[in-house]
């Protein structure tokens, strides 16, 4: 089946490719975090289901260029720096640390990129955009000094959201007052300082103030991935105002089309509601990890389920990934049994997985097929059906479908005092030290972590159920 995804400007699943002419890098713009706060595992979710699409992609041949922006000016982070008496970058650095914790524990590929509202750079570029926009009448700044997007300019806006412009309310994100405006939709590019924004501002040709939300995502994204960008991500709350104001802004300025493909996940619940911040219900990863549960368990129960369903988070969602995992890891410690050391270097040709994946991320078809694999060879090696070859082929498929799924294998991070006693192990080997290296071994053990030794070298990994 050729690649196809559901893209929520059609509402259609469409066939993707690389664009014509072009070599097979596909550009991909995923909306991040706003740094007031650790982010939840709702927000992961769609991290996670971003990440599934960028490996997948990447197991297909394609080479992906991923930018996530970071936004470090909002409300939020204003009065956030306020309230805790620091500088705006004091307040936010410890949430941007803290969210490449957690985004490195849950084993999310990192982007290329990670450009910041802040920096200079961006703010000069929205600063221009924003004068193009006014420069053809689609901006306006208004009796409060803020500039906003005139939308009645713009025929298309409401087409990704299927909206009828008449039906607008106003979306909060904006200041409140509207009265400055020509139209309860217009929205701010920028936005006048006043003094709760203490000393947050930037020069403009309009005065001191900062961007909008919207305008921050155009100018990063046409920054970093040129004025077309193939695919576009993020949670179906960014579909409006976010992105329907991101394609107003960008193709009002470039007057190109500016996202070939958007995909939009669907949202983590807690008791049939969104998990956000503002309702209170919301877990982190750390929330999670204290609970006795590992990150690993956490991607396994956040990726398992089609990004466009939704998701009720329980502990019995928790329960079942551990469940999953302890399948899957069994599997792998009996094949590594039987392998040993053997590499065949011979994959078995089975491509049912990717081909799931092809058709919109399909990963309950993938995951399918993946425990049917591991109930069919499991009954191999019950009846000794499966010889060392055969089980070094099986491990070199799972190499293959790990790729993606990312629940085992090198990215795994492996503590210092873990690899300080592999290393002395390696050195108590040369030394032919045999009765030493098996202490260490066993040691090792005891921590959850199994060695063995190949003609590459020592490897390590974690033990099966540990
Ligand atoms: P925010 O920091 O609120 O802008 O959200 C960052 C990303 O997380 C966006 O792509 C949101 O759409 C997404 N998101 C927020 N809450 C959830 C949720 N409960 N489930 C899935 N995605 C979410
Ligand atoms: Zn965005």
């Amino acid at each position: 089946m050729a690649l196809q995804f559901f893209n929520t400007y059609s509402r259609k699943l469409e066939q993707f490719s690389a664009r014509k002419g072009g070599d097979q890098t596909i550009g991909i713009y995923t909306c991040g975090p706003t740094i007031y706060s650790r982010a939840h595992i709702g927000n992961f979710r769609a991290y996670i289901f971003e990440d599934l699409l960028q490996r997948h992609l990447e197991a297909r041949g394609f080479n992906v260029h991923r930018v996530m922006n970071i936004t470090d000016v909002d409300d939020k982070t204003i009065r956030g720096a306020r309230e805790a008496g620091v500088s705006l970058s004091q307040f936010t650095k410890q949430f941007k640390r803290a969210f490449f914790e957690d985004t490195d524990a849950l084993r999310i590929k990192r982007a290329n990129e990670y450009p910041s509202a802040t920096d200079q750079r961006y703010i000069d570029k929205m600063i221009s955009m924003i004068s193009a926009l006014i420069s053809k009448g689609l901006a306006y700044q208004a009796d409060d000094k803020s500039v906003y997007f005139r939308i009645h300019n713009f025929p298309s806006y409401g087409k990704l959201a299927h909206i009828d412009l008449t039906q607008l309310q106003s979306t909060g994100r904006v200041k409140n007052d509207d009265y400055d405006k020509e139209h309860i939709g217009d929205f701010a590019l920028w936005k006048a300082w006043d003094e709760e924004d203490g000393d947050v501002k930037w020069n403009s040709p309009w005065g001191a103030g900062r961007p909008g939300w919207h305008i921050e995502c155009s100018a990063m994204a046409t920054a970093l991935l040129g004025d077309q960008i193939d695919i576009h991500c993020g949670g179906v709350d960014n579909i409006f105002p976010h992105h329907e104001a991101e394609i107003a802004q960008s193709e009002g300025v470039t007057g190109r089309k500016f996202v070939r493909m958007w995909l939009h996940c669907a949202h983590l619940l807690v008791d049939g509601q969104k998990m956000s911040k503002s309702l209170g219900n919301f877990y982190t990863v750390p929330d999670i990890c204290a609970k006795g549960y590992t990150a690993r368990e956490l991607r396994y129960a956040l990726i398992r389920v089609h990004y466009r369903t939704q998701l009720n988070f329980t502990w019995e969602v928790m329960n079942e990934a551990r469940e999953s995992l302890g399948r899957i890891d069994d599997w792998l410690a009996r094949l590594h049994e039987i392998a040993q050391e053997e590499n065949t270097g011979h994959r078995i040709e089975r491509s049912d997985f990717e081909n799931a994946l092809d058709d919109d991320l399909n990963i309950s078809a993938a995951l399918g097929f993946l425990f049917e694999t591991i109930r069919e060879t499991n009954r191999a090696m019950d009846a000794g059906r499966l010889d060392r070859a055969g089980a070094a082929s099986w491990l070199s498929w799972w190499n293959g479908v790990d790729s993606v799924l990312a629940l085992t294998g090198q990215e795994l991070q492996i503590p210092s005092e873990v690899l300080a006693l592999a290393k002395a192990r390696e050195q108590a080997r040369l030394a032919k030290q045999w009765q030493k290296s098996d202490e260490l071994r066993d040691k090792l053990f005891a921590l959850g972590w199994e060695v063995r030794d190949t003609r590459d070298g020592q490897k390590i990994a974690k033990r099966a159920g540990a």
